[in-house]
């Protein structure tokens, strides 16, 4: 499979370069050439599969034979490692949870692959890669334990003082090994700048830098996985499927969108936002127009120009009408989320955190006003990593689970830097 350049259809690269370099020369996200066909017989009995088999059968065509299948299936293995629950939520109304891998968010399954993945392309090469990656949350986690241990990386993380969780500060800080933590006196914004300047500076080229943000293809596709399995229980009720995905930078629920090109039978998808409402705008009015951006509870998602978003377009050839019938968005107060995380805490007896609960937000909408489907959200974090909000909000207080636990005694190391000068000088140290 080739993939080609969002700006510029005649920029082609592989599956490989494409995920070694995350974006193309010219800045252009990278698209696959075609979309695969699922064999029909292969849809109708998802049943008889099993995750690790589905999950194969998805991603092989976009990897064609760059990675062997051997190898290619014990990527999917280990990317897999963790429980993918379907639980009842409300009537008609279920919660995927992706939250039970080792950084307990989504971005576990996509770091995960990808991390593989380039450890594959890189052995016997003598050269190193250096993931150079700003954080304002779960991504610096997930890239940093998906990367942990993998030869031939080196990851470089940049995180704003003071302005990450406790918990997100110590699964950046405390795994050691490959993995260094960059403590930046200043804002999300300053290290984003920072990264976007590395990557910019012909005197870095001898450190070979490349991103992990969504952006990659290897961390995008594989995030297809997950609504094969949902799909694989609820298709059996009978009624078409509905899926809401909360969304920042619109990746996760591009690669569910994906997943429905290639041949899963999902009848609607539903793009639940927070206060940054520039999609759920651009749906009434066919007009893309970012705002600043809204600090919210659903901090993940404090995105007000999503960078995948040229992707579906592009997944429906830029046709409004085309994507109009196939995907709805609404925005949510955090009013709203307080008021969902609690109804469903006392009502329905379902502990959701604040991304979820958007989520949740907009898949009621949708069935309310569209009787007759088995709806489904992505619950993208566990409530544990917003403990704050819950506990402010619900009065209660988590069970911290064993992953969470783990990092939590763990010792603190970061260097801390003020300047771009500085994080130059700690790359080539
Ligand atoms: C990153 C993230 C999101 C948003 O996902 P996108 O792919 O950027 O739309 C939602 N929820 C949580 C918990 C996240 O970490």
């Amino acid at each position: 499979m080739k993939y080609y350049s969002l700006n510029n259809h005649h920029i082609k690269t592989t599956f490989k370069e494409a995920a070694i370099t995350g974006i193309a020369p010219d800045k252009g996200l990278y698209f696959p050439e075609s979309i695969p066909q699922l064999d029909a017989d292969f849809i109708n009995n998802l049943d008889s599969f099993s995750n690790e088999e589905i999950a194969y059968r998805a991603i092989a065509p976009f990897v064609g034979d760059e990675i062997p299948e051997s190898v290619i299936r014990g990527i999917v293995a280990e990317t897999l490692s963790f429980p993918f629950p379907v639980v009842k939520a409300d009537d008609d109304v279920y919660s995927l949870e992706l939250f039970h891998g080792p950084t307990m968010a989504f971005k576990d399954v996509g770091a995960r692959f990808m991390s593989r993945c380039l450890n594959y392309f890189t052995q016997g090469e003598d050269k190193k890669i250096t993931i150079l990656v700003a954080t304002s949350g779960d991504t610096g986690g997930a890239v940093a334990s998906g990367f942990l241990g993998v030869e031939g990386i080196d990851v470089v993380i940049l995180y704003p003082s003071g302005k990450v969780s406790d918990v997100q500060e110590k699964q950046l800080t405390t795994l050691g090994q490959n993995i260094r933590a960059l403590e930046v006196k200043g804002t999300f914004d300053d290290c984003q700048d920072m990264v976007k300047q590395a990557f910019l500076d012909e005197g870095l080229k001898g450190v070979n830098l490349t991103s992990a943000n969504s952006i990659n293809i290897a961390r995008w596709l594989p995030q297809m996985f997950y609504y094969f399995f949902a799909y694989k229980e609820l298709g059996k009720h009978g009624k078409p499927v509905v899926v809401s995905v909360p969304s920042g930078n619109f990746g996760n629920i591009c690669a569910g969108m994906m997943a429905k090109k290639i041949g899963l039978p999902i009848a609607h998808f539903v793009a639940s936002t927070n206060a940054n409402d520039t999609v759920p705008r651009y749906m009434g009015s066919q007009t893309y127009e970012p705002h600043k951006t809204i600090e919210t509870l659903s901090n993940a998602m404090d995105v007000s120009n999503p960078s995948n978003f040229v992707r579906i377009l592009e997944l429906f050839g830029n046709e409004f009408g085309a994507l109009d019938n196939e995907l709805t968005s609404y925005p949510f107060t955090d009013a709203q989320t307080i008021e969902t995380l609690k109804k469903l805490y006392t009502e329905n007896n379902y502990m959701a955190d604040p991304h979820g609960a958007v989520g949740y937000l907009g898949l009621k909408q949708f069935m309310e006003a569209n009787p007759g489907y088995t709806g489904v959200f992505l619950e993208t974090a566990h409530p544990v990593k917003f403990a704050d909000s819950i506990t402010d909000n619900l009065g209660i207080e988590i069970e911290i689970p064993e992953q969470i636990q783990a990092v939590l005694y763990g010792e603190k190391k970061a260097d801390t830097i003020s300047s771009y000068e500085e994080l130059k000088a700690f790359l080539f140290g």
